[in-house]
């Protein structure tokens, strides 16, 4: 049964009278080798039904255990987003009756989540600062998947992701804009791979958000019907999903019909939503504790070796990059949102000083390099020291920076071990600073164009330009073009 619902624009006017409110219910599979509850493996894309055994497939008599690894891992982000840390957690049984769900019922965390509460910032395009609140952070099992090949009649359903570890983070009702949960999506993806525990792939499915909305009158305190929106595989599909949600509450309210309490789907497509199943035919899942597995407690010892192994978070790099190295806000973004490139940058500025320079090599060459041959910062060949030898070299003025990025960069790309200056004097690129030298190039430059100096002296200033593309020129390009600008306006001046 699907209704579609197409939406026509509504007015900004209309719009601005309600409050959007939003709460994100993110899954999380982690990169653990094995399963939650069994030591089957969850490696991707091997053959259907070869990632399991009488324990994933729930056969009788058989006992769960619980994953060390996907504890710990549920623990670091709790740590990451300030949660309370659960010390005694039980797992409960969550049933419902699936083909995809091979026992029967889920193991999940329904009562007591392993992490409580807790906050994550974000930061708006604007420059805007907000911290979205947690509900909790609990741990769970993925299900199998269901595959309904094209032209076959039968359904086939592969095991394989069955019981393969998953956090779900749940948010408080505290988004008031798709931007705002753009945002907090991306600071979930920074956060999981800072952290090593879930490659953070939205397409792939390794994150997946459901988007709770509902709308209120602007300045209400009372929280209207929620919809829960299902599938969307991208964070701009997420964004997509609940702007049109949005608009289509609103409408309903204005007619005065009834906003239905339900879970739609959202078709990337049409960009629209449609419902799929209503609080009528609501699940009961008869949540009970699981008698195979004891609790698992967290013993302070335990945690404090997590805490201590935790990674630098984005946020403290960010926060640092500003602060330490006074970069501006666009490049401290940048630089943080990988690890990798963090720490490639935290090293080149143990290695230089010029951390403005460090940070432009980064964001331009060094990025743009990978980016062409779809490159990870770990494969690049030159050391940060390596950049470091020649943010020095332009610094001290023997190359000029496009000398640097074009004619010494490539060659340390391709030799990875020679050293910039080297390179440079094998070239023959180091620059002529010396005034003695570059002077009488300048005047037989100023002596050939009689005729433009003089219209340079009655005024037209912007000649300048070409009296130096003219010294460049018949400099070879080594002309320190610092050192030649001040002669050349002194003979010009004159
Ligand atoms: P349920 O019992 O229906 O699962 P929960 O209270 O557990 O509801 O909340 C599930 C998610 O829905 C949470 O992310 C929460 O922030 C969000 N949510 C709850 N109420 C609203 C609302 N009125 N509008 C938008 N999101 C909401
Ligand atoms: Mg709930």
């Amino acid at each position: 049964m699907i209704e579609e619902t197409k939406t026509a624009p509504i007015s900004t006017g209309i719009k601005g009278k309600y409050e959007l409110v939003i709460g994100l219910e993110v899954h999380a599979q982690l990169l653990t080798n094995s399963k939650m509850y069994t030591s089957d493996s969850t490696a991707y894309g091997n053959l259907p039904n070869t990632n399991i055994s009488v324990l994933t497939l729930g056969h009788p008599g058989t006992l769960p255990k619980v994953n060390k690894r996907a504890v710990e891992f549920a623990i670091r982000m709790g740590l990451a987003c300030n949660c309370e840390i659960t010390r005694r957690n039980i797992f409960s049984r969550k049933n419902y009756f699936y083909p995809d769900l091979p026992k029967g019922y889920q193991i999940t965390q329904d009562k007591g989540p392993i992490c409580v509460g807790g906050e994550v910032p974000i930061t708006l395009g604007n420059g805007e600062n907000k911290t979205v609140t947690l509900n909790r952070i609990h741990m769970e099992e993925d299900a199998g998947k269901s595959m309904h090949l094209a032209g076959e009649t039968d359904t086939l359903v592969d095991f394989n992701r069955a019981g393969v570890p998953l956090i779900e983070i749940v948010t408080e009702p505290d988004m008031r804009s798709s931007e705002e949960a753009y945002q907090f999506l991306t600071e979930i993806k920074k956060l999981v791979r800072y952290l090593d525990i879930c490659d953070g792939n939205m397409e792939e499915g390794s994150l997946r958000c459901d988007a709770n909305i509902s709308i209120m009158p602007k300045g209400s305190k009372t929280l209207g019907k929620k919809v829960e929106v299902k599938n969307m595989n991208s964070f701009r599909n997420v964004a997509r999903a609940i702007e049109h949600e949005f608009d289509r509450q609103i409408l309903l309210y204005e007619n005065g019909e009834d906003i239905v309490s339900e879970t739609r789907t959202f078709d990337a497509t049409s960009g629209t939503t449609s419902s799929m199943r209503t609080k009528e035919d609501l699940n009961d899942y008869r949540y009970f504790p699981e008698p195979d597995l004891s609790p698992v407690v967290v013993s302070e010892e335990w945690l404090e070796n997590i805490q201590n192994e935790l990674p630098p978070l984005p946020r403290e790099l960010f926060e640092k990059f500003v602060r330490d190295y006074d970069l501006p806000t666009y490049d401290a973004g940048v630089l943080t949102d990988s690890k990798e490139i963090a720490l490639y940058f935290e090293a080149l500025c143990q290695a230089t000083q010029n951390y403005k320079a460090a940070s432009n090599w980064l964001m331009g060459p060094v990025k743009s390099y990978l980016n062409e041959l779809t490159l990870h910062i770990d494969d690049f060949p030159i050391k940060p020291e390596g950049i470091a030898s020649l943010i020095l070299l332009v610094d001290e003025g023997k190359v000029s920076f496009s000398v640097a990025s074009q004619k010494i960069y490539p060659e340390m790309l391709k030799s990875a071990g020679r050293s910039p200056l080297e390179i440079a004097q094998s070239l023959n690129l180091i620059q002529d600073s010396d005034e003695d030298s570059i002077k009488p190039i300048i005047e037989q430059v100023l002596e050939e164009s009689s005729g433009k100096v003089a219209e340079y002296r009655a005024g037209k200033k912007g000649l300048l330009g070409m009296f130096m593309g003219q010294v460049m020129k018949r400099s070879k390009g080594k002309a320190d073009p610092k050192v030649a600008n001040k002669i050349l306006i002194e003979l010009l001046e004159k």
